[in-house]
């Protein structure tokens, strides 16, 4: 299918890394999985937002046999508020997620019609605080995975009080420079103003350049939060940029926004992920009033990043511990597999009877840090021979009853 790919092994060992460090950075903050249905009905999509590309134009819906609208989710947010909306469970609730998104594009290079995300949502506070929680969460995530250059940037859009008189303050000084705008833009002033603020083309850029910023204009709440979120970064020791014109992509986006862009990746396609604070979308969506705060990260652009760092996450771990290569009948490989996958290691063996040299052959192919080899001779002696197949140290031979523990030490487990 043209936009979708397959991962095989041993490529998709580093999307285990991808989701493993994920799973167990943001379990350590308290943040539990949420599953929610790969696709929704599509007006659960709609009401994030009718003005931004994702709504409009790159939508994966279609009409069922069942006659209804539904649509594959183009992000995760609106599930997990639609979620938050049906089971009202206690907050703060935070939840974190992993899965594909979809989008109905022609395919071209680096853009998938599925592709794929990890990310968390946290409903139920407006403290700051849990801004600071959220943005160094997914700081940490990319140094937990290796990626050194990573910048993260960060503003505010502002809320209900401040943002209207902002928006309109904009879209005048943007009227009279209407001609100025890229097409795009032009036609779409009156939808979304903001959006010509993170437009990449050069008309834009420099018809935005001496824009009003919201930044200049937040009330005393948002601005308050700002600083507070400021200082907890600055407290955590994460450095950041305060970038205006960020402004996401999403319409319901208030106060904190945030990207990391991956600075050895083409400047054009080198955000890493983003987020920010949505706190009246639980409400748009027939909730009861609650604000909340999420981030997205995309692991096709993070596996970019890692490449062009150089960086070989997950590849560089052995695949399993070690392969067993018995010719004496086959009850050692039986038997020893099975003992050694009971103590926690990862243990493989070949199968049908197969000669010694296609087994060692099956051994190296499989990354295993060490071959187990059981011939005639150590069978009659209740001895098992270690080969390492990684370091070339040389082959010793141990009671059968220590080879786990010598199989666990020289693994480091
Ligand atoms: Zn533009
Ligand atoms: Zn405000």
């Amino acid at each position: 299918m043209p936009g979708t790919f397959d991962v095989l092994p041993p490529e998709s060992r580093r999307w285990e890394a991808l989701l493993a460090t994920f799973a167990r950075l943001v379990a350590s903050a308290g943040y539990g999985l949420l599953i929610t249905p790969t696709f929704e009905e599509l007006s659960v999509f709609q009401r994030v937002g009718e003005s931004t590309d994702v709504v409009r134009k790159e939508m994966y819906d279609f009409v069922d046999k069942g006659d209804r609208h539904i649509a594959l989710r183009p992000e995760v947010t609106a599930s997990a508020v639609r979620a938050f909306v049906q089971h009202h469970p206690t907050t703060p609730w935070k939840v974190w997620y992993a899965g594909s998104n979809f989008r109905y594009e022609k395919p071209q290079a680096g853009r998938y019609r599925e592709f794929h995300q990890v990310g968390i949502e946290a409903f139920g506070s407006a403290d700051p605080d849990l801004d600071v929680e959220v943005v160094a969460l997914g700081w940490e995530y990319y140094a937990a995975l290796g990626l050194q250059q990573v910048e993260l940037l960060v503003n505010s859009l502002g809320d209900g009080v401040c943002r209207p008189p902002y928006r309109a303050l904009l879209l005048q000084f943007l009227a009279e420079r209407r001609d100025q705008l890229c097409l795009e833009h032009r036609a779409r002033l009156e939808d979304n103003p903001l959006r010509a603020l993170d437009c990449k083309k050069p008309e834009c850029r420099k018809a935005t350049a001496d824009a009003p910023r919201q930044i200049d204009h937040l009330c005393e709440p948002c601005s308050l939060h700002l600083a507070r979120t400021r200082a907890g970064l600055d407290a955590l020791g994460i450095p950041y940029r305060i970038e205006t014109g960020l402004v996401r992509g999403l319409d319901y986006y208030t106060r904190t926004t945030f990207e990391y862009a991956g600075l050895a990746l083409d400047s054009a396609q080198n955000a890493l992920g983003g987020g920010g604070r949505y706190d009246g979308l639980v409400g748009e969506m027939g909730g009861p009033d609650t604000p909340g705060i999420g981030f997205a990260l995309g692991l096709e652009r993070i596996l970019l990043a890692l490449d062009a760092e150089g960086v070989e996450t997950g590849a560089a771990l052995p695949a399993l511990d070690a392969f067993v290569v018995d010719f004496a009948g086959g009850d050692a490989a039986r038997d020893l597999t099975a003992t050694l996958r009971a103590a926690g290691l990862r243990a493989d063996r070949a199968f049908d009877g197969r000669s010694p040299k296609s087994q060692f052959k099956s051994a190296d192919r499989s990354g295993a840090a060490m071959a187990l080899v059981v011939g005639p001779d150590e069978a009659a002696a209740g001895a098992v021979a270690i080969k390492d197949l990684r370091e070339g140290a040389p082959q010793v031979t141990v009671p059968r009853a220590d080879v786990v523990d010598e199989v666990r030490r020289r693994v480091g487990r």
